[in-house]
């Protein structure tokens, strides 16, 4: 076997995490140890933490060269933490994109890998069992019922962002133009042969969420509205029924007149409920237009999803180097 033993990046968004990061550490340094027939590196985004995360992850780095620090400018968000690590470990044979909360066991990678190599180019680690509750779960359990039935390219159930992409996956994935990313909906999006590795969710290791819900509901909404037209045809359909309802409506009381009968003077209330109603639904119809604009608003501007800071300047040209007192 003279196959040269593949590059793996771990690719692994960091937010406010320094409560799990030396458990992050040893977990992945001794998944590292334990399988040497991988060259192994873990790619760690610091989302503009507020703690000492990212000089915990810089420590790590140079304690270990297989650790990679990237910061971001400021906090961009999961997904876009995400994409700049994808394009830090373009390349990379595989990445494996995974949460630093150890929700997502790294003792699973193994596993990944062995599917890579049967010739899987998208793997994805798919939970047995969820460990959310209460109201999130009933929030990802009623967006996976509403995405599987509004895209066209379903998001497996069950399924996040841990999982394994081959090199063809990722440069795929890194050459998608668009800003608003929603990494299961465009890794389903891209193709590729797929397999799927069971696991259990954990619970998380240490700390709070870092995901705020309200920043959950954002991403529920970029994943339907981009991936899916039917909310504006929904509208079409809607605003047809009621014009027909309108029309033979009309041609009712028309005929109801000709043929001699009288209009009764009742019906305040049915006019309140149909003008308010219709209102309603006009306004829900410019929400819902307002939600496409605003994401054609943010394409057309093409700012950068995120801003990598620059190295620390030890690393720096000696030419910009401060001059000496
Ligand atoms: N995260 C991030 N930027 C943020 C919020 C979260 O990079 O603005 C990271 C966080 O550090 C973790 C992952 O995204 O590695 C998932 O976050 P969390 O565990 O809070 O989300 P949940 O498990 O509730 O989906
Ligand atoms: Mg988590």
């Amino acid at each position: 076997m003279a196959d040269p033993a593949p590059t793996l990046a771990v690719v692994i968004p960091v937010f406010n995490e320094e409560a799990v990061l030396p458990e992050l550490f040893t977990r992945l340094a001794r998944l590292f140890d334990g399988n040497p027939d991988v060259i192994w590196r873990a790619v760690l985004v610091d989302d503009g933490s507020r703690d000492r995360s990212a000089a915990m992850l810089r420590e790590q780095a140079g304690r270990d060269p297989r650790f990679e620090a990237v910061e971001l400018s400021r906090n961009f968000g999961f997904q876009a933490a995400l994409s700049a690590g994808l394009a830090h470990a373009a390349d990379a044979d595989a990445v494996v994109t995974m949460d630093a909360d150890l929700q997502d066991p790294p003792e699973l990678i193994p596993e990944m890998i062995a599917a890579w190599r049967n010739g899987a180019e998208v793997v994805r680690a798919t939970r047995r069992t969820r460990s959310e509750t209460g109201l999130r779960r009933v929030g990802f359990d009623a967006f996976h019922r509403i995405f599987g039935l509004l895209s066209d390219y379903p998001i497996e159930p069950n399924t996040g962002t841990f999982g394994l992409l081959g090199r063809n996956a990722v440069v795929a994935y890194n050459n998608l133009p668009e800003r608003h990313r929603f990494f299961p909906g465009l890794r389903a999006w891209i193709g590729f042969p797929a397999a799927d590795v069971m696991y259990d969710r954990q619970e998380r290791a240490a700390g709070q969420p870092q995901q705020t819900f309200r920043r959950l509901v954002r991403y529920a909404l970029d994943g339907l509205f981009s991936f899916s037209h039917l909310p504006l045809r929904l509208l079409t359909y809607c605003g047809l029924f009621v014009a027909f309802m309108g029309f033979a409506g009309g041609l009712f009381f028309t005929l109801w007149r000709l043929l001699g009968f009288e209009n009764s003077q009742q019906g305040f209330t049915t006019t309140i409920v149909v003008v308010l109603f219709l209102g309603g639904v006009q306004l829900i119809g410019i929400g819902i237009l307002g939600e496409y604009l605003g994401r054609v608003y943010d394409e057309v501007k093409r700012r950068p999803p995120y801003i990598v800071k620059p190295a620390p300047s030890g690393s720096r040209p000696a030419f910009r180097a401060a001059p000496r007192a």
